[in-house]
């Protein structure tokens, strides 16, 4: 069961990202604001499985080091003042100072028109494709307001990833293998606003002591 999740995670972020091309597919977007209040219980799957922006940062984070890209992860201190930058921008597109500018994050979604704004934001798009061959998910992690404005809501959910401190053998691979940078091993259950619920951690854990489940307030 736990080998199927991650196939099935690809199957289901290929299904969105065709639905930006194909009308038998749904558009991600749509789904998005019909799913909004289960990120109240069960946090954010939007950004994990079906966000296409986040799909392509995804594969082309797998392919990276396929082709002897070196990957990099902040280490945790710059982390957790870097990761503030997405909600930063968010309390800036509240009040719409640059609420254009990022609403064009899926650059591919957009035909191809002249205009300085979408040039800027795509090549900034761009960049930020370029920037995941050497880091997981950099635009989800520090830029995107989007997943911020989702994240947020996410932070007293009632189901989320937990880990049982008695059978982990702390071996990191939960960490390393977290394209959001959240310490994993450090905490009985995640409730951090980044988390994607992209079920990487459960699946790399090799003691199965991560589940996904009703978070225990008492742990
Ligand atoms: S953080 Fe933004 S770009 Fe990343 S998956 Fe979520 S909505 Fe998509
Ligand atoms: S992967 Fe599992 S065993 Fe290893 S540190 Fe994380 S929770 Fe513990
Ligand atoms: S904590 Fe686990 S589920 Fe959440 S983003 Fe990290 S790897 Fe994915």
């Amino acid at each position: 069961m736990k080998k199927l999740i991650q196939p099935l995670r690809l199957l289901v972020q290929a299904c969105f990202m065709a639905g930006l091309f194909l009308p038998i597919f749904p558009f991600a977007d749509n789904i998005g604001q019909k799913i909004w209040i289960t990120i109240l219980f069960v946090g954010v799957f939007f950004c994990g499985w079906i966000c296409p922006f986040g799909a392509l940062q995804d594969w082309l984070g797998w392919i990276a080091p396929k082709l002897h890209f070196p990957r990099y992860k902040l280490p945790q201190k710059l982390q957790q003042y870097v990761q503030l930058l997405r909600y930063v921008l968010y309390g800036l597109s509240v009040i719409n100072i640059v609420l254009f500018f990022l609403n064009s994050r899926f650059f591919f979604e957009h035909s191809v028109v002249a205009g300085a704004w979408e040039w800027v934001s795509g090549s900034v798009m761009a960049l930020f494709l370029l920037a995941t061959l050497f880091t997981d998910r950099p635009f989800c992690n520090y830029f995107c307001v989007k997943g911020a404005s989702l994240g947020v809501w996410s932070v007293l959910r009632p189901i989320g990833i937990t880990r049982e401190e008695k059978s982990c053998v702390h071996c990191s691979k939960c960490d390393q293998i977290c394209p959001m940078n959240i310490e994993v091993s450090s905490v009985a259950f995640v409730r951090h606003p980044n988390c994607i619920n992209c079920m990487q951690c459960l699946t790399a854990c090799p003691k199965g002591c991560i589940k996904f489940k009703l978070i225990h307030s008492k742990r």
